[in-house]
């Protein structure tokens, strides 16, 4: 057999769909996961590329006045619209480029001779624009001068005062080895200021090629870092600068979570950085990384790396990092939403299935229950009257038709039952008559009597009440038989027990052929007196009815009796009491017949 088990109708309606629907939700829910990830890490390169490009755009904003600078002021060294012997006159113009742009912090001029002027917008105090200069003091000593109206040197402020070569600084020095690029220093605190600096170099040249002048710009960089944590990026994301040479971070996103620098004012390296996750990044050799991968912490970062080239010899990096469930965390909601929207569609489904499945099992249940409690009748009651569906109700009435035959088939086996039964009953008694009746005189025979004896003794025993039996024996019967024969003799013998049953008291006494031509009776609650008149009664009317005999006088039929009684006890014998009676019938015959034999007083 292929299909051994079976299964509720129910189950087999509600089970295919629900299941099927189970896998189209859980293929509906991976793929839902899976476009939410890739959404996500999509949402999450367009929104790092978006950042990184405003960030790129504020750094090419901010730096982009220092190559003007330096190439105008070439220029102008050129034409000699800006002096070389008297740098004091330039300062008017060096002030008018600084108050343009407010990033910068100094624009200045340096020359082969040693001597330096600038115009300057200290970090510390951005609205006191000064000029430096080391050339009026023999000292060669960085003096910072207050602006007089016509912006010109003014009065010297009161400061410490430090010797100051421009020879000996890298901006000078990276011109001068570079003399036809515009050099990009590297990046330098201000002094006495927590405040980092970028300058931008370039030699001027004579029509010999010699350097006749450095011109220069400097920006604050504080600017880079107010910007970017006023970016205030969504989503948990982190950016930060650095610069590729170094390794060293020049500003982030998020001084608390990402600093810049340690205690000491020292830049962090990126490779020695405090959290661990930017420790680990490996992005040194990258110039521009998009969509990498970075886990820390078990949390996954997306990583978008992008190269800010400031010149030739200096370029920065520009890192985002944007955590992945951060950014999927609102579409994985909408999922999450969609995926419990599924969920109770399945329970809704799984609900109208199992109404559904009621609804078509029941009228088969019904009938399937009626059937198996062989309730045939009512099989076959109106049997397409509650079923909506055709098959139902073909089966319905089919099953009526087979119950309808069923039942009929029960009422026949029924009658043919009843009447065997009857015919049974009738044989039966006939055998029990027929086993308990003497066959000649049709009286009880005498298994009948013994029987009978046993169990009227237990009842007498039972109820303290007197027993009594009687044995009587038609007289010289053998010289009947002899004279008429043995037919007339059973003829006779028929006869005397027909008198003797007309003449039983009631139907509680038992009259019984005992053997030969001998009756016996029980005479239950009879005492020895009773039984004495019934026995003489007997003989009385047998005699009377005066049966007649030509063989012998006193020429009709005669009986002697003998008869016992007692209360029987447990303790006696039930053979006894007719041992008894049988003697008292031998004492009458002994004592010449035709009489009765009074029981023994004996107790037995
Ligand atoms: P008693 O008065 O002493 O009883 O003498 P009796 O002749 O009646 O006694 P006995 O015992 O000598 O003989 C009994 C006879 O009864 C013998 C037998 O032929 C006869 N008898 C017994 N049973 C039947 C029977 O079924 N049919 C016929 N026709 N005769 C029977
Ligand atoms: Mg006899
Ligand atoms: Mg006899």
């Amino acid at each position: 057999m292929l299909f051994t088990r079976t299964y509720p109708l129910r189950l087999v309606i509600i089970l295919p769909f629900s299941f099927l629907f189970f896998i189209g939700a859980a293929a509906f829910s991976v793929i839902s996961y899976q476009n939410s990830q890739t959404l996500a890490r999509s949402m999450g390169q367009n929104f790092a590329r978006e950042l990184s490009q405003r960030i790129e755009q504020y750094v090419s904003h901010l730096t982009k006045v220092m190559p003007e600078i330096t190439d105008a002021n070439a220029t102008q060294v050129l034409n000699g619209n800006l002096s070389i012997a008297q740098p004091q006159q330039n300062t008017p113009w060096l002030l008018s480029q600084l108050r343009q742009s407010e990033q910068l912090s100094f624009v200045s001029m340096a020359f082969p001779d040693g001597r330096y002027i600038a115009a300057a917008r200290p970090p510390n105090s951005p609205e006191h624009i000064e000029i430096a200069s080391n050339i009026f003091n023999p000292e060669h000593h960085l003096i910072g001068y207050m602006l007089d109206s016509s912006d010109h040197l003014g009065q010297a402020i009161e400061q410490v005062k430090v010797s100051y070569d421009p020879r000996q600084r890298p901006f000078m020095q990276w011109a001068l080895a570079n003399p036809q690029l515009p050099c990009w220093g590297e990046i330098y605190r201000y002094v006495q200021s927590e405040v980092y600096g970028i300058s931008l170099s370039k030699a001027v040249l004579d029509a010999q090629g010699n350097v006749i002048a450095v011109v220069a710009a400097d920006i604050a960089l504080n600017r880079l870092n107010q910007f970017m944590e006023k970016l205030n990026i969504g989503y948990g994301g982190l950016a930060f600068l650095l610069e590729q040479q170094s390794g060293k971070l020049i500003a982030s996103s998020n001084i608390q979570r990402i600093p810049v620098k340690a205690a000491d004012g020292n830049r962090f390296l990126l490779k020695q950085h405090p959290i661990p996750l930017l420790r680990n990044l490996s992005i040194s050799q990258q110039d521009n990384l998009v969509d990498s991968h970075v886990i820390a912490d078990g949390k996954h970062y997306l990583l978008e790396v992008k190269q800010i080239k400031l010149g030739e010899q200096q370029s920065w990096q520009l890192v985002v990092l944007l955590p992945v469930d951060q950014i999927a965390a609102p579409i994985m909601q909408q999922v999450k939403v969609t995926l419990f929207i599924t969920l109770l569609l399945l329970l809704l489904l799984i609900f109208i299935g199992a109404q559904l499945a009621r609804k078509i099992a029941r009228p088969i249940e019904n009938i399937a229950q009626i059937a198996s409690n062989n309730e045939l009748q009512k099989l076959t009651e109106n049997p397409s009257k509650h079923h909506q569906y055709v098959e139902v109700s073909h089966l319905a009435t089919s099953l009526a038709t087979l119950a309808k035959a069923q039942l009929d088939s029960i009422h026949t086996l029924e009658q043919q039952v009843s009447k065997r039964t009857l015919e049974l009953q009738k044989a039966n008694q006939r055998l029990t008559t027929l086993s308990e009746q003497d066959a000649l005189t049709g009286i009880a025979n005498r298994r009948v009597f013994d029987r009978c004896l046993v169990s009227e003794w237990q009842q007498a025993i039972a109820e303290n009440s007197p027993l009594s039996v009687i044995v009587c024996d038609i007289d010289h019967f053998k010289s009947f038989n002899d004279y008429y024969g043995h037919q007339a003799g059973d003829k006779a013998l028929q006869a005397v027990a027909q008198h003797l049953q007309a003449h039983v008291r009631h139907s509680s006494d038992l009259l019984a052929r005992y053997g030969g031509e001998e009756f016996a009776l029980i005479l239950p609650n009879t005492d020895a007196a009773q039984a004495a008149k019934i026995a003489e009664n007997l003989r009385q009317s047998l005699f009377a009815a005066a049966i007649p005999r030509a063989d012998l006088a006193p020429w009709v039929i005669s009986l002697s009796l003998g008869y016992a009684s007692t209360y029987p006890q447990e303790s006696q014998k039930v053979e006894e009491l007719v041992r008894r009676a049988d003697k008292q019938l031998y004492v009458a015959k002994a004592n010449g017949r035709n009489q009765v034999q009074p029981a023994s007083t004996t107790i037995v």
